[in-house]
């Protein structure tokens, strides 16, 4: 029997990232294209294309033709209509958009468009650090906080596609105001921007000298070990504060696994230990006897390989 193989796209604001693969989540190739997030619509639609295109050659080259593409995009999306219904803060122009159509109307290959934090929880569930978990929680730490809910192995996307957004859970309900219109979001106190913004006013406020370039989480990890105390109170403040936020989220879904991934959980199994002593202080005893709290296994592929499940899924 012929291989049936898929094309995964996961599209950034700096970047779109994409593969060809099988769906058992064997990557055949690999590609990333840069695009401009302030750009017109048809520009990046376009981009997308060719990134496609890529794949069909290589694959075409060795006898194999693309069944279906899967796409993830920041903002929420109509999966029925594979439609970008609303804003999203890094693209200037990217909303209502036909994503599936536009696409499907460039290489004539069935298109299947989801939310990007989803696909990359459903590529973690399926390939990566959830497998052979049926309720996962995924939240992904970086410039802001995204989250992916999997309940008896399928996407919960709301009733809107407007679900998921575990970021803008409130953890301090008179906390810090947050672009959503809400206050105290989980992402306003433990993303990477939110580190360093306590970082810079714990170092104000312990009179301690001033960097001249912003550091990453990652040093601010070096330095806490070195005995820096801002980074020492910035990163039980952020850990704290998510741990808190997970033990809710124990609460209320009693997962299995929680899978924690983007560019702060390169902290490793440090940052995780503290996250999670909060969490089991706080979550109620029967969700800490079986849930685990795990780093992402899957990286940047993690976008690109949801969106070939998610696409694999369609065609059943
Ligand atoms: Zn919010």
């Amino acid at each position: 029997m012929k291989k049936i193989v898929g094309i995964g796209i996961d599209l950034g604001g700096t970047t779109i990232k994409y593969a060809l693969g099988d769906s058992t989540g064997t990557i055949i190739k690999q590609g990333q294209l840069s695009t401009n997030a302030n750009a017109h619509n048809n520009v990046i639609l376009d981009q997308i294309a060719k990134a496609v295109r890529e794949l069909i050659t290589f694959a075409g080259g060795n006898g194999l033709k693309p069944a279906v593409i899967g796409i993830g995009t920041p903002g929420c999306v109509d999966i029925r209509q594979g439609f970008l219904k609303g804003s999203t803060p890094n693209f200037r122009h990217w909303k209502q958009v036909a994503i599936g159509e536009e696409i499907s109307n460039r290489v004539h290959i069935p298109v299947f468009v989801d939310n990007d934090a989803n696909l990359m929880a459903l590529g973690e569930a399926k390939y990566g650090a959830g497998i052979g978990h049926a309720n996962i929680i995924c939240l992904t730490i970086g410039t802001g906080i995204g989250g992916g809910i999997i309940i008896n192995g399928d996407l919960y996307r709301g009733s809107n596609y407007a679900g998921a957004e575990l970021g803008h859970m409130s953890i301090k309900y008179d906390g810090i105001k947050c672009r959503c219109g809400g206050r105290g979001c989980l992402e306003k106190y433990s993303s990477a921007t939110a580190m360093i913004e306590f970082y810079r006013k714990s170092t104000a406020k312990l009179g301690l000298p001033r960097r001249q370039e912003q550091l990453t989480v990652k040093e601010m990890f070096r330095e806490a070990r070195d005995g820096n105390a801002a980074a020492i109170e910035t990163i039980d403040k952020a850990t704290y504060f998510l741990g808190r936020g997970i033990a809710s989220l124990m609460n209320i879904f009693n997962p299995t696994c929680i899978i924690i991934g983007g560019g702060v959980a390169e902290a490793g199994r440090q940052y995780l230990d503290k996250v999670e002593a909060t969490a089991f202080k706080y979550a109620m005893q029967p969700s800490v006897e079986q849930t685990k709290i795990v780093k992402a296994k899957l990286g940047n592929s993690a976008g690109y390989m949801g969106a070939l499940a998610f696409a694999f899924n369609q065609l059943k």
